[in-house]
């Protein structure tokens, strides 16, 4: 029945900062809820595979997480939240928090 088997879209709302990528490469698919602001998966049944992906790619957050038979295949590596444990990734190029914008 379902093009899309196993799959399943979780979208994380404490990730989504509401900057509407998702819904941009997929509209109609991804929405802005208008009360939260929080993206919401609005038509997966109509969504194609592309189009779930397309989304969760564009996502700076990682907030669209996508698991196939239980097992997340999108994003391959989660990294963390803010406020959670920071990686350590050995590039300390930055000498504290000023602006280089
Ligand atoms: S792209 Fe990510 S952060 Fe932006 S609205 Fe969609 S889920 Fe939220």
């Amino acid at each position: 029945m379902s093009n899309k088997p196993g799959l399943k879209v979780i979208i994380d709302p404490r990730r989504c900062i509401a900057n509407a990528k998702c819904s941009t490469v997929a509209p109609g698919i991804y929405v802005l809820d208008e009360e939260t602001g929080v993206a919401v998966l609005e038509d997966f049944e109509g969504a194609t595979v592309e189009q779930i992906f397309a989304g969760a790619r564009a996502c700076p957050t990682q907030a669209i997480q996508i698991e196939q038979y239980g097992h997340r295949v999108f994003p391959q590596i989660l990294t963390p939240m803010w406020g959670d444990s920071r990686p350590v990734d050995g590039h300390d190029d930055n000498d504290g928090p000023s602006s280089k914008m």
